[in-house]
């Protein structure tokens, strides 16, 4: 059994208003999808890793990934306009089989830990999918959307919610099938978990942290320079 990771950063990072899309940014000195890849080349586990970037990026990451010695583990695939679609091309480049495991995380999310990778890994040998997930804190509220706002039509009891992080991981055959459903369906889902489900597999999951934040807006990148800082080195 293999496992195989692929890293989703085709992503243009609107929300963070910067020059560059945010897994470029540089996080402690070293960019974001660097810090993302040097995780998940941490684990011996993992034999391969694809990376899906936008075409004008290609060289850049190339030279990155060889710069950082990651240069032959790590491959480079374009991407797409929707998150699916980058993963879906990643998925194609896969020389795997039906039994080994492909993991999936956002490259913008690089304070993942070797011990999360592993303890995914170890749930979708189990399971078949699992992804990691944070139990929720706040109250949770259901609401409808208003020309003013929003107006709550429910809350909906905490204990039932987790927030869903990557990595999300699954048998390389249940998450082709999921993906080939999808399109034929014309469904665009926002994780890959999403897709799986609706196949009607049940997911795992994993106890996540909010070190692994995903870095999407101003004020994300300095929390996560923080958690950084308080790594032990
Ligand atoms: O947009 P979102 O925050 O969901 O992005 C999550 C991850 O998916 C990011 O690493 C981003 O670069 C990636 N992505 C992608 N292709 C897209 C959109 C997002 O690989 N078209």
């Amino acid at each position: 059994m293999q496992v195989f990771a692929i890293l989703p950063a085709a992503g243009l990072g609107t929300r963070m208003a910067s020059p560059q899309p945010k897994q470029f940014l540089a996080l402690g000195g070293v960019p974001i999808l660097i810090h993302s890849l040097r995780a998940f080349a941490s684990v011996a586990r993992i034999t391969q890793i694809y990376v899906a970037v936008r075409m004008p990026e290609m060289d850049r990451v190339k030279s990155q990934i060889a710069e950082h010695g990651f240069a032959g583990r790590v491959h480079v695939v374009e991407g797409g306009e929707k998150r699916q679609e980058s993963v879906a091309n990643a998925l194609l480049s896969l020389p795997a089989e039906a039994n080994d495991v492909v993991l999936v995380h956002d490259a913008v999310r690089p304070l993942i830990d070797a011990a999360t990778i592993e303890r995914t890994i170890d749930a979708v040998v189990e399971h078949g999918a699992a992804i990691v997930g944070l139990p929720a804190v706040d109250t949770i509220k259901q609401v409808e959307r208003t020309a003013h706002g929003a107006v709550i039509t429910a809350t909906i009891p905490r204990e039932f919610i987790v927030l869903a992080q990557t990595p999300q991981g699954f048998r390389y055959s249940l998450l082709k099938d999921a993906f080939a459903e999808a399109t034929a369906d014309g469904f665009v889902g926002t994780d890959e978990a999403s897709l799986v489900e609706r196949a009607g597999h049940p997911v795992a999951v994993v106890h996540g942290s909010q070190v692994n934040l995903k870095i999407t807006q101003p004020g994300d990148l300095e929390l996560a320079e923080f958690y950084l800082r308080q790594r032990p080195r």
